[in-house]
């Protein structure tokens, strides 16, 4: 049978009562929120108005910045991808908030700027990917998922070509292989691009830039379908969660808290009854490195 919509317009299935269940909409960052601090969850997405957050993060806007790089990078026609326009590129779209200051924000403008001449000397220019931060959506029993992949790379495979999944990272430490083979969000990004371009998806890729190395993982059906599985008992604990809080019972109680090593990290911190125990982090604090002594 066909699904059915909600009067919302979300879509829906029927559930073995014969009534509609709403199928839980969700990005993979959505799930990973939960997993990572429920409380966290619901100072993100139950809690309205949405609680007053910290101050923007330096590693954020770092990412952001790089991310949209290599974005337009590859919006330029293939004879225009010469390393001399990402200066341009760079500061065009450059986020400036959360540095401690000029002299490291710039420290941080010039590391990116050799990550990114390092990266695309690696690049194929006429290479076109299949999408760049392409949204991918797909349904399952229970989710409705979408997420915007960094890149979707067209490789041969061994029976035509398939979709590569490429995530690009700009943290401080490097990633390896258990990263990219744990990854939930990389695994449903594989499974969304197979059923949106019809063809194989299994490897996915981290693209670690400050240090030009690629983490790899070769996924198969089976361990595709594991991590679907683990998403949707994710959203059943989610939508259990809410449901309880609905019909009353205490949301503190339905989302607690998971204090650690995250906390000091945590947008939420000072409202936060176990993270403001939590040591703070200047929100330069994961991009201190950069700057010369
Ligand atoms: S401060 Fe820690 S416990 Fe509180 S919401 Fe954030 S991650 Fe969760």
């Amino acid at each position: 049978m066909p699904p059915t919509r909600s009067r919302a317009g979300v879509p829906e299935q029927l559930g073995f009562d014969g009534m509609p269940e709403r199928l839980f909409v969700c990005t993979p960052s959505k799930l990973g929120a939960y997993v990572d601090c429920p409380r966290r969850y619901r100072y993100s997405y139950v809690d309205r108005p949405t609680p007053p957050k910290g101050p923007p993060w330096a590693h954020n806007s770092l990412g952001a910045s790089v991310h949209t790089a290599l974005k337009n990078w590859f919006g330029l026609p293939a004879d225009r991808r010469d390393p001399s326009v990402l200066p341009t590129l760079l500061k065009s779209t450059w986020v400036r908030e959360g540095y401690r200051d000029v002299d490291q924000e710039r420290a941080a403008y010039r590391a990116a700027l050799g990550w990114l001449e390092t990266y695309v000397a690696g690049l194929d220019p006429e290479e076109e990917p299949l999408g760049v931060e392409r949204v991918v959506a797909t349904k399952t029993a229970v989710l409705a998922l979408n997420g915007r992949a960094d890149r979707i790379d067209s490789r041969p495979g061994p029976q035509g070509p398939e979709a590569v999944i490429v995530d690009y990272k700009t943290g401080r430490s490097g990633l390896d292989a258990d990263d990219a083979r744990g990854s939930l969000a990389l695994a449903l990004y594989a499974y969304a691009a197979q059923r949106v371009f019809r063809r194989p998806s299994y490897r996915v890729e981290l693209h670690h830039l400050p240090t030009g190395t690629v983490a790899a993982h070769e996924h198969t059906e089976e361990s595709l379908a594991r991590q679907v599985r683990r998403a949707e008992d994710t959203a059943r604990d989610i939508m259990a969660a809410e449901k309880a809080v609905s019909a009353g019972a205490d949301p503190d109680a339905e989302f607690p808290t998971n204090p650690g090593p995250l906390c000091g990290w945590c947008d939420f911190r000072k409202i936060c009854p176990s993270g403001s125990e939590a040591v703070a982090k200047e929100p330069w604090a994961a991009v201190s490195h950069l700057t010369p002594p």
